[in-house]
């Protein structure tokens, strides 16, 4: 049975028979560090008789939280440190963050934002801090891109995102608006036909990122969200975080990966597990997620293949750590086997 409404407390997710009643006290705890949210969509997916269910492992809290190592940040990619204005991360010189709002439909329990995301987190922005967010915009003009995150931008009103984009289609110079979201998947039905128009604005190119972890994601009602995105006109792109027993597995992420190029979604970014406070239990080590990207890499179509992507902690950039083909005495093929490049004369 769907639920009606979203659960945001350990005590809804013993009611819904999401967890056992003896492990709220524990998760009482962790709930009051990192917020709780499973919209019903989500719920209806998790199969409560599977202790290891990849959908509740990215959405059930577990006191496993609680467990903070001591490389783990609350701020582990530096968004502070590159934050000149509130609402605004830049990083690159072309395309900076625009943080609008601090919510998400859901609440991921490996998420890279979790001190600053939920209703505990970080204030939205005030029209006064949108203004001056748009005005570093508008006043360094090495900015050609724009993406819009947060929290997760798709659960603004369309009025809210029809606001952002009429100022950012004011501002000459930004060429791409990219957003990042979860909600296609995770809330798909308030990706209405008006919310969809809301992201447009002449001139710019529009992109969506969609954020998903596990083919079953993909239900028909996100596929038909996803369409609606796509049929207007905007391309999609898929962001991924490689989590242990959750997409770990060779078979797993290919189903992954093919449910977005299916969906029209290029995946773009398989993201190495940020050092987030309480997520070790979900993270694997850098030479699992390269023997993943080796596994799909030649028995998977090319379009399938996202970047693996390692952002530095401390806020020094992204860069890809996928498995290297090259050395000094030439080129691996995907199966292992070493050759000469060129190749020698016979
Ligand atoms: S939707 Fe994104 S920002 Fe929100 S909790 Fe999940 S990973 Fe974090």
């Amino acid at each position: 049975m769907t639920l009606a409404k979203t659960l945001r407390t350990p005590k809804a997710l013993a009611d819904a028979g999401l967890i056992a009643a003896e492990r709220l006290p524990a998760l009482e705890r962790v709930a009051a560090q990192y917020a709780v949210a499973i919209t019903p969509a989500m719920a209806d997916l998790i199969d409560a008789a599977d202790p290891d269910d990849p959908l509740a492992r990215q959405f059930v809290p577990t006191d496993a939280e609680l467990h903070v190592l001591p490389e783990e940040s609350a701020d582990p990619v530096g968004d502070f440190a590159h934050s000149p204005v509130e609402g605004i991360v830049h990083r690159y010189p072309d395309r900076c963050l625009l943080k609008v709002n601090h919510a998400c439909a859901v609440y991921c329990r490996f998420c890279f934002r979790r001190e600053m995301v939920g209703p505990e987190g970080l204030r939205p922005l005030s029209p006064e801090a949108l203004d001056a967010a748009m005005a570093h915009i508008a006043e360094r003009r090495d900015i050609w891109e724009v993406i819009v995150t947060g929290g997760d931008p798709f659960i603004l009103s369309p009025r809210r995102l029809r606001d952002v984009m009429a100022r950012l289609g004011r501002i000459d110079h930004v060429k791409v608006v990219r957003f990042h979201t979860r909600v296609p998947a995770v809330e798909p039905q308030t990706v209405t036909g008006e919310l969809v128009a809301a992201l447009q604005a002449p001139g710019k190119a529009v992109y969506v990122a969609l954020h998903a972890n596990h083919a079953r994601e993909f239900t028909p009602a996100a596929r038909a969200a996803c369409a609606r995105i796509v049929d207007a006109g905007i391309p999609m792109l898929g962001q991924t975080v490689l989590l242990r027993g959750v997409n770990d597995d060779p078979e797993i992420l290919t189903a992954l990966m093919r449910a977005f190029v299916e969906t029209r979604i290029k995946p773009y970014y398989l993201h190495h597990g940020d050092l987030a406070p309480g997520t070790s239990h979900l993270r694997t080590t850098l030479e699992e997620g390269q023997a993943l990207m080796r596994a799909m890499r030649g028995a998977v179509s090319g379009l399938c293949q996202p970047t693996y992507i390692l952002d530095i902690p401390g806020g020094h950039g992204k860069v890809p750590v996928g498995p290297d083909y090259l050395s000094d005495d030439g080129v691996q093929d995907p199966a292992g086997r070493r050759h000469a490049y060129p190749p020698k004369e016979a």
